[in-house]
């Protein structure tokens, strides 16, 4: 026994859905998120617990199977139990799946860390009939070992007890090593001596650790290795790769295959020593099995599957409307009300174009995202998520990518209408960092809600009669292009090696209505925080790009004049109706009166168009045009890019105001349709180039920020907006000149 601390650290980790943040929660008591899809713990949670007098801090380590290099999690799990100095380490295992949570155990204590073993759910185990001899397996392995049901809490006490009583114990943790069988063992001693000899990355972890790794390849570690001192560090290699060779030879087999054969074979032999006791049928399949019978079934599971992905999408979208349009009619009240009441000038513009768009701008997303991780955690919390990942990965493995993508290119609008911000967020559930990245990068190319009305307004004035074909083409070329350029990433700026599909099928289970809104509300405040004030932010530059530098006084005049000359030459009659129209917006005008003020909205919208071409979004869209016409770009249409920034659906707006049509409605633009098939510079080739381009430019400033947040660096939002910007102007810059040269589509 040794003497109490008043204060003593513990990490608590564990495979996923073995119950850690049940027990986390239930020992810290800290409101967290409850999941059930594998390694949802992604972020470092911390909590406090007092027992007797001493204050446990508690780290929640991700979920993992393992403690090799192949995750983030496990990468992050390993170097926290190496880094930080850790009194214990509660291992929490499933009883009822006790082999393969012990392949974790048995990598912690060859890591030379403490452990303590929560053996959780002995209640499930037992409602399957299997009992478990906690005392024999404590004696077996050497280690204390605790039952508990974290869901009750029963036995936490104990094992807080035991953690207090471990951490106090000052002799070091004992020295834990399993027989790899001849040839490796061999190879290890020999690695060991080398190791020990040269005082070899020991620092921080156990010399025979060190060997394993580097048996399994580890990169981190041989990286780090190679640093420190690269002729060791050859020299080791050197013996793995001997003894690698020897092994093909004579077993046909690798160094990393053996070492987990060797692992389990000694949990097997732990467990068969009378550690589990199953009281009835052996066979019986679990219920789990049977459900996975059916929904992972070759022919079945597809279909199930697209059932149940459409049917998320047409939650999210469906069921979000009513509250978008409740966002949408609260500001769009919130502006009337600011237009009403403030003077014309720079302030109301301030007011209503930049801060009040810009909060719209930040909270209409919020729907969106509640309903999308509402969705999303059912999927994830019930298990089924594991079983598209599952299902899907081959075919997204092919391009890079990994099973569990098709949620964020589905909510980005894989189904045409989604939205590209949730699905960011989406690509969260991917744990291997490339695949995530690759993900993240090419999602923005779906057809989002916010590109369909630039999509209808071009598709309709230039291709009227093949709407429906060509709105299908789109959605290919989106799709095509986001995985041709996943697969691209992949082979170039995000190289390396696919991530091994470890994830296990967790049981089925039913989640609760209190974890799947804890959960929604979590995400949903995380984005409102972290991302809105950058959001709101950046509403204003743009909105100060399409403003200033304003036009010069003798403009200004010129416009002034030509409205007073309008109202001069009205009768009297007209002008007298047009002041009280002004104040009844029902009022119906009198076909002069209407004419006087068909003529005043020309004027005010030439004065806008003036404008904007004088704004600094002006500016640059008139600088762009010599390289822009490479791909039937003007610089009408660069200025309507530049504001599609803001988000897709600005590109119509702006386009209106640039042909001094005021500010067009995106859900009404067949005049502006009208406008553009009248325009010389337009022409079907035209409208084609600016539909691929839409497709693959520069996400919404929105996106971008999801982007960084989720990428976790500005360096890849940055990059997908410089590299998506290229990539749609080369490709609408070659269909252009292709289309020019042969004459294609120029009518
Ligand atoms: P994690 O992935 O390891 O964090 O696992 P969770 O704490 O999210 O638990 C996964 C599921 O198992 C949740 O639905 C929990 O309510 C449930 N669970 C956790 N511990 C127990 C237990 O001891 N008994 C039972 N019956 N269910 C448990
Ligand atoms: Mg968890």
């Amino acid at each position: 026994m040794g003497k109490q601390l008043e204060q003593i650290s513990i990490a608590l980790g564990g495979n996923p859905n073995s119950g850690k943040t049940t027990l986390f929660n239930s020992l810290t008591g800290a409101r967290q998120h409850v999941g059930n899809y594998p390694g949802v713990t992604v972020e470092k949670k911390e909590g406090f617990a007092s027992q007797n007098g001493t204050n446990v801090h508690i780290v929640d380590l991700p979920g993992t199977y393992s403690l090799t290099a192949y995750s983030q999690d496990e990468v992050v799990a390993r170097d926290f139990l190496t880094e930080s100095k850790n009194e214990a380490v509660v291992n929490i295992v499933d009883a009822s799946n006790l082999e393969r949570n012990l392949y974790l155990t048995v990598q912690l204590l060859e890591l030379g860390v403490p452990v303590c073993l929560a053996l959780n759910m002995v209640d499930v185990a037992e409602s399957r009939g299997i009992t478990i001899d906690d005392k024999k397996l404590s004696n077996l392995m050497e280690i204390p070992v605790i039952p508990t049901i974290a869901r009750t809490g029963k036995g936490k006490e104990e094992l807080l007890n035991k953690a207090i009583e471990m951490a106090g114990d000052a002799k070091p943790s004992r020295n834990f090593s399993i027989s790899y069988g001849d040839d490796l063992d061999e190879a290890l001693n020999e690695m060991e001596t080398i190791i020990l000899k040269s005082n070899f990355l020991i620092g921080s972890y156990p010399a025979r650790w060190v060997g394993i790794k580097y048996l399994e390849k580890d990169e981190l570690v041989i990286e780090k290795g190679d640093k420190i001192n690269k002729a060791v560090s050859s020299d080791l290699i050197k013996i793995v790769e001997s003894v690698s060779k020897h092994l093909k030879n004579t077993l046909n087999t690798y160094p990393e295959a053996l070492i987990s054969d060797y692992r389990y074979g000694y949990i097997s032999s732990i467990l068969k020593q009378g550690v589990v006791k199953r009281s009835h049928e052996e066979n019986r399949l679990e219920l789990s099995d049977k459900i996975d019978k059916v929904v992972t079934n070759r022919f079945l599971g597809p279909l199930i599957m697209a059932a149940i992905i459409y049917g998320l999408y047409q939650f999210v979208f469906t069921y979000s409307e009513a509250p978008v349009v409740w966002f949408e009619n609260f500001f769009g009240w919130l502006n009337g009300l600011a237009s009403d009441n403030m003077s014309d000038g720079l302030l109301k513009s301030l007011v209503v174009s930049g801060i009040i768009d810009g909060v719209g701008g930040v909270l209409g997303f919020v729907p969106l995202i509640m309903f999308m991780f509402f969705g999303i955690s059912i999927l994830e919390d019930s298990g089924y998520l594991a079983r598209v990942a599952f299902m899907l990965d081959k075919v997204f493995a092919a391009f890079g990518l990994h099973g569990n993508s098709v949620m964020a290119f589905i909510v980005s609008g894989g189904i045409a209408g989604g939205c590209a911000v949730p699905g960011v967020m989406a690509s969260r559930t991917l744990k291997s960092p490339r695949e995530k990245l690759a993900t993240l990068l090419t999602v923005p190319f779906m057809n989002c809600g916010a590109k369909l009305p630039v999509m209808a307004l071009l598709v309709g004035a230039f291709f009227g009669k093949n709407e429906a074909l060509m709105m299908l083409l789109i959605t290919v070329i989106a799709w095509g292009g986001a995985l041709l350029v996943a697969k691209l990433l992949r082979m170039t700026v995000i190289s390396g090696p696919p991530t091994p599909f470890v994830m296990e099928l967790p049981p089925y289970r039913l989640p609760t209505m209190r974890g799947l809104l804890t959960h929604t509300w979590e995400r949903t405040w995380q984005y409102i925080k972290k991302a809105g004030t950058v959001i709101l932010g950046i509403s204003i530059i743009l909105w100060a790009m399409m403003t200033f530098p304003g036009l010069p006084e003798s403009d200004l005049a010129v416009f002034e004049n030509q409205r007073n000359e309008v109202m001069e030459a009205a009768s009297a009659e007209a002008v007298q109706e047009l002041e009280a129209a002004a104040d009844n917006d029902e009022a119906e005008l009198s076909e002069a009166a209407a004419a006087v003020q068909d003529q005043l909205f020309q004027i005010d919208g030439r004065e806008a168009e003036k404008a904007l071409r004088h704004s600094v979004a002006g500016s640059i869209g008139t600088a762009l045009e010599p390289v822009s016409k490479a791909a039937g770009f003007d610089w009408r249409t660069n200025i309507a890019l530049v504001g599609g920034f803001a988000a897709k659906e600005v590109v119509v707006s702006t386009l209106g105001t640039a042909y001094s049509m005021g500010e067009v409605d995106p859900e009404e633009t067949g005049s502006l349709g009208e406008a553009l098939q009248k325009s010389p510079g337009w022409n079907p080739l035209v409208a084609l180039s600016l539909i691929l381009f839409t497709i693959f430019y520069a996400p919404c400033f929105v996106t971008v920020v999801a982007i960084a947040r989720e990428a976790g660096s500005w360096k890849w939002a940055g990059f997908s907006m410089v590299f998506n910007t290229a990539l749609a102007f080369g490709v609408a810059a070659t269909v252009y000149q292709i289309g020019s040269a042969t004459g294609f589509l120029i009518g």
